[in-house]
């Protein structure tokens, strides 16, 4: 298949780090293990299933952002999936920080990953005893510095948003693979992230973001109803125009109503709060970081620092 090759090929392989061959322990069903040891069976319905549900965290100098937010987050998932959660929140917690202690780490990225656990070939739940749980605390570098100075270009994808009648987006699930289908896609058009629409044509999320535009002086978001992740960092936003004093509302959003926005942003634990200067070719605003993107952007960076649960 040919690609587009917009995006410099530099950028690409950025993104292809690989955290794995970096030795590391990981906390795996009970304890911690090197990372060359930290494997799973190939009977685990996380791996024949996705069936299984996961949080991506962040630690900043020290502290983890809003870690009570990410744990209630993963128990309404579980509980959504019916899987039995195998830690009290104070031993996650507790696990978690330590993950990062283990790793001499004071800026990272955690992955805690709840899987159904072993069974037999077939789909039932009921036959997996015992769910797995491990958590990865590594390095990430989503977007490369540049389009955090410039913004991004993105663009819409043909795959749509999965229903919330089909699996709702507020479940983190291990089941990734329609928003991979939207990033295969958004890569095939040359763009790192994409806009996918719900089922009815209105913008839900980005691939592994949530999207937020600014029209004439109000931040608006889909709300997440229209098949987005409730995000961390997009809570955050929220809490952030409340203190920088500019009205956000939640509100059904069209391609047209990103086309002719002031500005547009994106958020997610890993992405932070990154600016968007073009969607299917259409230039936004003034084709740069809008200054209240730069205001919501500098507040998070400010937050990140001192809110936390200290590791
Ligand atoms: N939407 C999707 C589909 C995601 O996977 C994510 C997490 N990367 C987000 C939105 C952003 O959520 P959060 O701010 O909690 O990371």
């Amino acid at each position: 298949m040919e690609l587009k090759q917009n995006i410099a090929h530099s950028d690409w392989t950025k993104l292809l780090r690989a955290p794995y061959v970096v030795r590391m322990k990981i906390y795996l069903d009970g304890k911690f293990v090197d990372s060359s040891e930290a494997k799973v069976s190939v009977f685990d319905h996380g791996l024949l299933y996705g069936d299984g549900v996961f949080e991506g965290i962040r630690l900043y100098g020290g502290n983890i952002f809003r870690l009570e937010e990410h744990l209630e987050r993963l128990e309404y998932s579980a509980k959504a999936i019916m899987l039995q959660m195998p830690h009290t929140r104070a031993e996650l917690r507790e696990l978690t920080c330590e993950t990062c202690r283990q790793n001499g780490l004071t800026d990272a990225y955690i992955r805690l990953v709840i899987t159904r656990g072993v069974g037999d070939l077939g789909l039932a739940p009921w036959l997996c005893p015992k769910p797995s749980i491990f958590i990865i605390a590594s390095k990430i570098s989503l977007y490369p510095q540049e389009h955090y100075d410039n913004g991004l270009a993105i663009v819409t994808v043909p795959t749509r948003r999965i229903g919330p009648a089909a699996l709702p987006a507020t479940i983190k699930s291990l089941n990734y693979l329609n928003n991979i289908l939207g990033k295969i896609e958004a890569k095939q058009f040359g763009a790192l992230e994409a806009i996918m629409l719900n089922e009815q044509g209105y913008v839900a999320e980005c691939t592994a973001d949530n999207v937020f535009i600014v029209h004439k002086g109000t931040i608006i978001t889909p709300s997440s109803s229209q098949g987005a992740l409730k995000g961390i960092t997009r809570d955050t936003v929220i809490d952030i125009a409340a203190e920088i004093g500019v009205p956000l509302r939640e509100s059904d959003m069209t391609r047209y109503d990103i086309w002719c926005a002031d500005e547009c942003f994106l958020t997610g634990s890993g992405a932070e709060v990154i600016p968007v200067v073009k969607l299917d070719g259409r230039v936004i605003g003034e084709g740069k970081p809008g200054s209240i993107t730069q205001r919501v952007l500098a507040a998070f960076r400010r937050r990140v620092l001192v809110e936390g649960t200290r590791i």
